[in-house]
């Protein structure tokens, strides 16, 4: 690929950052696409949020991911806020616009993409969610979307799980009366599930040998539940594992990772972003690592 002096700039930003797979995705897509662009990863301290925000546009970037742990803080610093990233309570893509820069949440589609082509209707159907973080939110507004009849959210935390069933009660534009459960009792949940939903770091490094349910747990679920975990490496995660052995529908976040990411350079470029590029370029990307 040539840089020229008319490349345009694209990035995300964290803290830290290193570790992203943002720039491997994008910049597959955009040597397939043939634009004159780039995609670069960015280290972003929180105290110097509002001053890199305001040197990107000086700069003239045309868009931007955010990440943890900007994915909030960067709310009040936009001109526009959409409704779903309102929903969340949490932006992951910037672009300009003539007001300043405008934010939305794309986690909430790329969540949903996989269960999409999985089922036509969700309606009627209970979702289960595991752990009570940013991603759990993104979950929780992306069930509400797919017309799941009832969400409910399992917890060690008795405090943020009347945080979260407080967040997505009404005024919230996708309000939802949210159902809690305590972590140590969830199992009376799981013979109702058709959605269980990891959104907890556990299966992940440093917790690549756990699951956040065990196999007795998992033999609870109906034989059409769909087992969903947000982690993307390793693959598959001790959970999904279990999952498939009991022969369970299981959903990797590989997909959500590139399918928010499609969404969001759709949103930059004003073109159809390449999927199964963008998807292939992390699969060889991970499969290397
Ligand atoms: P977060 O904000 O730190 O939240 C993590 C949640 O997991 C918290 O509710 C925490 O509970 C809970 N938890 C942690 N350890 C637990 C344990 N041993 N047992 C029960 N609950 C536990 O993290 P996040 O940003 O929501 O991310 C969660 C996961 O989603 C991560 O693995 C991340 O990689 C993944 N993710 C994937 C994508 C994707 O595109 N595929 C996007 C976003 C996130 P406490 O509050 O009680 O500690």
């Amino acid at each position: 690929m040539m840089i020229t002096g008319k490349t345009q700039l694209l990035g995300v930003m964290g803290d830290p950052i290193g570790h992203s797979l943002s720039p491997v995705m994008h910049n597959r897509a955009i040597a397939a696409l043939g634009v004159d662009a780039v995609y670069v990863a960015f280290p972003v301290k929180p105290a110097d949020l509002a001053t890199a925000l305001a040197g990107f546009a000086a700069v003239d970037v045309l868009g931007l991911s955010v990440t943890i742990p900007h994915k909030q803080a960067v709310i009040p610093l936009l001109a526009e806020v959409s409704e779903v990233a309102q929903a969340v309570g949490a932006v992951n893509t910037l672009w300009r616009t003539d007001r300043g820069w405008s934010g939305t949440n794309t986690d909430v589609d790329g969540f949903i993409a996989p269960l999409r082509s999985l089922r036509e209707s969700w309606q009627g159907a209970t979702a289960l969610v595991l752990g009570t973080g940013g991603a759990a939110r993104a979950v929780i507004a992306g069930a509400q979307r797919l017309g799941c009849d009832r969400v409910v959210v399992a917890g060690r935390d008795r405090a943020k799980l009347a945080a979260l069933q407080h967040h997505f009660a009404p005024p919230n534009p996708l309000a939802i009366a949210l159902q809690t459960v305590l972590w140590d009792d969830l199992d009376s949940v799981l013979p109702t599930t058709d959605l269980l939903v990891n959104s907890t770091p556990v299966g992940m490094h440093p917790l690549e040998h756990d699951s956040p349910l065990s196999i007795g747990q998992l033999a609870l679920l109906p034989a059409t539940a769909v087992a969903y975990d947000l982690i993307y490496t390793p693959r598959p995660t001790r959970f999904l594992q279990w999952a498939a052995d009991r022969e369970l529908r299981a959903i990797d976040g590989l997909e959500m990772l590139v399918q928010q990411g499609a969404v969001a350079l759709t949103q930059w470029l004003g073109q159809p972003a390449p999927i199964a590029v963008m998807r292939s370029a992390l699969e060889t990307f991970l499969h290397h690592a």
